[in-house]
């Protein structure tokens, strides 16, 4: 069967080049050959991160670390900022794991707003909160700046955060921020297959969690970080996914990191054009939109045009590429775009002809 390219907002398409190094021959993890991956990878990750912490590499898909996160750190209870499917579900995973944990809920398509967080902050409840960075779901990107310069008001505050599907599009500083966790996982903005998640723990946090007594063995954050001054994890990982990501991390550096950040602003905006273009209008908050996929608004917004998301996604398919067709409460009312990864404004106009051409048949 021919590959449809995937455009949707993760996973995305995983380049020739990052298979090869997945497919490596296997090595043992707890061998010299496994350290000196791990080793080579680091300082990459350190500088992606802008961190002198170490970085993690937790094999499992980004919610294994975002529920550990929760176990290790979540003492007395959590602000949960909940603004679409995902930072939603958080809310509902604090609870499975037995915190209380309060939801800072807004509309769909608006950002988390710092004042809000202080609001809430401010009542001396929470000892830890969740916020995701770029919001998948509804295309919204939060102001995450103004939102750690909170940590200074409430230094007791775990603050944790998902940059799952913006991590490597735009420059996220890890240690400038003063942010305790930040993880994405790589089957979004950084090309790779499904199944690997990194993060970084301030020391503050790490402390915090040695003392937690439930949290676990397979996401302890103070096992990771054991593990990793030793250039190992605490349990076998994918060790496909390591050599994918130390291939994936030279690309990354050989574009240059700044390039990098521009390709992403360049070719969202190009595809924010395409949809002015045809008279749609954007779901998210002005001034909020993501930079790594645009959702469309297809009705759920006053204005613009609409149509057969159905049918334009299986007119673009039928061309060779997989667009998505909005996620949860506004599938159909919104479809997305990703320009995630290695896209190019030359792969995205092969995308956008693919889009023109079936608009001009609806
Ligand atoms: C995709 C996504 C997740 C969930 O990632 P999994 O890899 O499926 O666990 C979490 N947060 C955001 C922002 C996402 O886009």
């Amino acid at each position: 069967m021919a590959h449809v390219k995937l455009h949707i907002p993760g996973p995305v398409e995983v380049s020739e080049k990052t298979f090869k190094a997945f497919c490596s021959p296997m090595i043992g993890h707890r061998g010299q050959g496994f350290k000196d991956l791990y080793a080579k990878v680091q300082p990459q990750l350190q500088q992606l991160l802008y961190t002198k912490q170490l970085v993690y590499l937790s094999t499992s898909s980004a919610w294994g670390v975002m529920e550990g996160a929760v176990r290790n750190l979540v003492q007395k209870k959590v602000l949960n900022c909940m603004c679409g499917a995902f930072s939603d579900k958080w809310f509902d995973v604090s609870k499975k794991c037995g915190k209380p944990a309060e939801a800072l809920q807004v509309d769909w398509g608006s950002p988390i707003r710092a004042e809000a967080v202080d609001q809430k902050l401010a009542t001396g409840e929470f000892d830890a909160l969740t916020l995701i960075h770029n919001e998948t779901s509804t295309g919204v990107m939060s102001p995450l700046t103004e939102i750690a310069a909170l940590k200074k008001k409430y230094p007791d505050v775990t603050f944790i955060v998902d940059a799952v599907s913006s991590l490597t599009a735009l420059p996220i500083k890890f240690d400038e921020l003063g942010i305790d966790v930040l993880l994405a996982g790589t089957q979004k903005a950084f090309a790779l297959p499904p199944g690997l998640a990194v993060f970084a723990v301030s020391p503050a946090a790490l402390a915090k969690a040695a003392l937690a007594k439930d949290r676990g063995y397979y996401f302890d954050f103070v096992e990771f970080q054991k593990n990793a001054e030793q250039s190992m994890t605490p349990s076998t990982p994918s060790i496909g996914h390591v050599f994918a990501l130390s291939s994936k991390l030279d690309d990354f550096f050989a574009e240059g990191l700044e390039n990098r950040y521009a390709r992403h602003q360049k070719t969202n905006q190009m595809t924010r054009d395409w949809a002015a273009r045809h008279g749609f209008v954007l779901y998210p908050e002005k001034g909020f939109e993501s930079v790594t996929l645009t959702c469309v608004s297809n009705g759920a917004r006053p204005g613009g045009r609409t149509v057969d998301v159905a049918k334009l996604q299986k007119l673009v398919k039928d061309q060779g590429f997989l667009i998505d067709g909005g996620y949860g409460k506004i599938k159909g009312t919104t479809f997305r775009i990703s320009n995630m990864g290695d896209e190019t404004e030359a792969t995205m106009n092969q995308l956008y002809a693919a889009l023109d051409k079936a608009m001009a048949q609806l």
